[in-house]
């Protein structure tokens, strides 16, 4: 039987996810779930004048909000006397050394070596002192083999080899009895099991260090898949002064979990030339073998396209949940369920209706959504979008008033209220349609002349959802209410 594929991610906690570390991580759990194997969270706070508890606590809530769930949790720190443990064993072995070489030494020596364009790493000075005293503060060192090679072969980019010659004597333990990143890292990874060490390139030079770390101790050694960069459009590497880079921020704009997913697992991944995936599909099709070698380019255009294909393509039963936040947010409305997470319906916009004064069933809500679906290209547009569904009084865009609220409407438009207040509830869409076609050819104007109008007096706004749809969802009062008003406008 082959081995369970355990992967795992491994943040320091010393700020905010950016989009590189969600996509290392969406990889990793990816390759996991496609395999039927293990995620593990490991968190990485051994810098302890770094790490701190919120950024912590924002790694969860990102991991959360973007939906990967993880099998394990494990905080580094609390395996330190493990690792210090393991390090006086390398000692005792014979495997690493005391180093007492100061800072100040260290640093002297550094500028030396490279004033004379030498290999910049330490002089394994302290590798075969004869006196090694114990009482005085020093490091521990691996010894790495003075000959041979370390290799190890990619899923990514394949076989990659260094000289041990070149490889440095690395500290394991400092002075101050902290394990090192590269130690702590490769132990963990050994004790979790983790068969697919998957991370960004800037690990590759790490990978030949902690590989002769576990040969130190005759562990396996896992395989290796680095992925390559994220570069802004301007091909330097993706940081914030190309725009947005923090998950949250996409969070808080009301871009969706699936479509960040979507867009993050396009940069360096390809499946034939498809763009949209669910998520479903991604751990149906995922695999090592499509990941490009080259760094990949953020684009948010495209992100914000994919958005858009994925707010449509969510029932709105299911993209509810998503827009909630929004909408309360926005005050537009007060929120009624059912069970928790089922929507019974809502109270329209409270601070202008008054505490529940006009309830509306989740259907209606649904109905809404689905006006607002084709063209949203984010949550926050939606939202935006959809106050005059939710408001008493809707605000106008004076520019549309202008445009669209002009003399030659008034008689076609008194001409609708009294067509519309003669017809029968509920109002249909044929019954709708009908109507204004007679009316058009009554004033012998063309459907825009008319619908403009009504557009504008409906929502406020010359782009909207289409105005039968929104003529029927307003209802009667309100529409015949709002359609009065835009005549005093004209
Ligand atoms: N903690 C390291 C970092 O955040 C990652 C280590 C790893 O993935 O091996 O860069």
């Amino acid at each position: 039987m082959s081995q369970t594929v355990r992967t795992r991610f491994a943040p320091s906690p010393t700020g905010q996810m950016h989009i590189g570390n969600v996509r290392t991580a969406l990889f990793a759990w990816l390759f996991a779930r496609a395999n039927k194997g293990k995620f593990i969270l490991r968190i990485e706070d051994t810098d302890q004048s770094r790490s701190t508890d919120e950024y912590i606590q924002a790694i969860l809530n990102d991991l959360k909000w973007i939906g990967l769930d993880y099998d394990e949790f494990h905080r580094q720190t609390e395996r330190a006397d493990i690792h210090r443990q393991l390090a006086q064993q390398l000692l005792q072995e014979g495997k690493a050394y005391r180093c007492y070489c100061t800072p100040e030494q260290l640093e002297q020596r550094r500028k030396e070596m490279s004033e004379r364009s030498e290999n910049i790493g330490y002089d394994r000075r302290c590798r075969d002192l004869a006196e090694q005293p114990q009482d005085v503060p020093c490091a521990l060192r691996l010894k790495i083999p003075l000959e041979g090679v370390t290799e190890f072969d990619d899923l990514v980019f394949g076989k990659v080899a260094v000289q041990n010659k070149e490889i440095e004597d690395l500290v394991i333990l400092r002075s101050d009895g902290s394990p090192t990143f590269n130690f702590a890292c490769a132990l963990d990874d050994h004790a979790m099991g983790i068969t697919h060490v998957i991370r960004g390139d800037d690990h590759v030079a790490n990978t030949p260090k902690q590989i002769n770390i576990l040969r130190a101790f005759g562990y396996p050694i896992p395989q290796y898949a680095h992925l390559s960069s994220i570069l802004g459009p301007d091909k330097a590497r993706l940081s914030k002064r190309h725009g947005a880079t923090a998950l949250d921020w996409y969070r808080q704009n009301g871009y969706l979990p699936d479509a960040m997913v979507n867009y993050l697992v396009r940069l360096g991944w390809a499946f034939g030339d498809e763009e949209f995936f669910r998520r479903q599909d991604l751990i149906e099709k995922f695999s090592l073998d499509h990941i490009n070698r080259s760094a990949a380019v953020f684009n948010p255009e495209k992100l914000l396209w994919l958005n858009g294909e994925h707010i449509r393509s969510n029932t709105p039963a299911d993209l509810w949940h998503l827009w909630k936040p929004f909408v309360l947010d926005a005050g537009l409305a007060e929120v009624v369920e059912r069970t928790e997470g089922v929507l019974e319906g809502v109270y329209l916009c409270p601070s202008q209706w008054g505490e529940k004064a006009e309830f509306r069933p989740a259907e209606w809500v649904f109905e809404v959504m689905q006006t607002l679906q084709p063209r949203a290209k984010t949550l926050v547009e939606m939202t935006q979008r959809a106050r005059f569904y939710f408001v008493k009084d809707i605000q106008f865009d004076e520019v549309a008033v202008a445009k669209n609220l002009k003399p030659e409407a008034k008689v076609p438009m008194q001409d609708l209220i009294q067509g519309l207040e003669g017809l029968s509830e509920p109002w249909q869409q044929a019954d709708l349609e009908n109507l204004f076609g007679q009316i058009i050819e009554r004033h012998g104007i063309k459907m825009v002349k008319l619908a403009m109008p009504v557009r504008v007096g409906l929502t406020g706004e010359s782009v909207s959802p289409g105005i039968f749809e929104i003529v029927k969802l307003l209802g009667r009062a309100l529409s015949l209410e709002r359609l009065q008003k835009a005549m005093e406008r004209i």
